[in-house]
Order: structure tokens, then C-alpha cells, then sequence
């Protein structure tokens, strides 16, 4: 067989294809972001609102880490954790780097999102002094998972 011929060109460059398709669709599989349900969705892209009291981590109180619900990414530690009374889980510090802020759209308050994937959590207020921290990350139950403490973190999801 002739190494340079036409024909093995095209079989080589035929299955480097294949060998990127394959790994493309491996990304794809086990690198995508977690599903979202409908209310997952609304609230964490649509930057809705869940109703106030109702969240699963509203009243709870675990040691462990709360992860992003879409991508993983660890963003409160259980011990930031505090009881606000505002309906809504409250944590009085992120991990460094993991919560980004902007300005709402209604011009008052400051939205927060994973750092990672954008995903909406909730509001930041300052100055309120319910903790030494004086901040309350006002965040939706269906934004965040926990994961007990003595299980090991999920990986973090990129796309
Ligand atoms: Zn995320």
C-alpha cells in the first residue's frame, strides 16, 4: 500500500474525524450541565423567584456544601448558613470567587449568579447586620444542592 496515496490520506484524515467526533460527543455526554425541571429553569434562567417559606433548604441546617444546581460549582459553605426569617436560605459568605454580582434590572438590588455558569441565585443585601458579616445572600432553594458533608463534591459541569 502506497502511504502516500490519496486514498490513505482520506482513511487518516477520515478517522481523526471520527476520534474528534467521539470526543466532542463524550463532552457533550458527561460534561453538560445538570437537567433542569420547569421550576429549576424559571428560576435559575429565567432569574425568577421561588415562593418565600417553601424552599427545601429554607429550614435546614446540615454540615456540608451548597453547590450550583446547573454546573456544580461550590458556592456557600453549610457554615455560612443563618436563619434570616426572610423565607429564603441566607448565607452570610461565598467561596472566594464562586458568587458573581450585578446590578438588577429594577435599579435597587444586586443579583448574584454562579460565577461559573451564570446561573441565577438570588439577591446580595448589605448593612442589614443580621450576622458580623453584615451580608445576606437571599438565594433560591432550587438554584443550589446540598451535598453532606461527608460526601465528596460533585465535579463541576462546563457547558
Ligand atoms: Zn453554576
Amino acid at each position: 500500500m502506497d502511504l502516500n496515496s490519496e486514498e490513505f490520506l482520506g482513511k487518516r484524515i477520515l478517522s481523526i474525524l471520527v476520534i474528534e467526533l467521539i470526543s466532542s460527543l463524550r463532552y457533550i455526554l458527561f460534561m453538560a450541565y445538570n437537567e433542569l425541571d420547569s421550576e429549576e429553569k424559571s428560576v435559575i434562567v429565567g432569574k425568577g423567584t421561588e415562593m418565600p417559606f417553601t424552599g427545601e433548604y429554607d429550614s435546614f441546617y446540615k454540615d456540608g456544601t451548597y453547590v450550583c444546581r446547573r454546573c456544580n460549582n461550590p458556592l456557600f459553605p453549610s457554615k455560612a448558613k443563618f436563619e434570616a426569617g426572610c423565607g429564603w436560605p441566607s448565607f452570610d459568605e461565598n467561596f472566594p470567587n464562586a458568587v458573581k454580582r450585578l446590578p438588577d434590572p429594577d435599579g435597587q438590588r444586586i443579583e448574584i449568579e454562579c460565577a461559573h455558569c451564570g446561573a441565577h441565585l438570588g439577591h446580595v443585601f448589605e448593612g442589614e447586620k443580621f450576622t458580623d458579616k453584615d451580608t445576606r445572600h437571599c438565594v433560591n432553594s432550587v438554584s443550589i444542592r446540598f451535598i453532606p458533608k461527608e460526601e465528596k463534591l460533585p465535579k463541576i459541569l462546563n457547558k
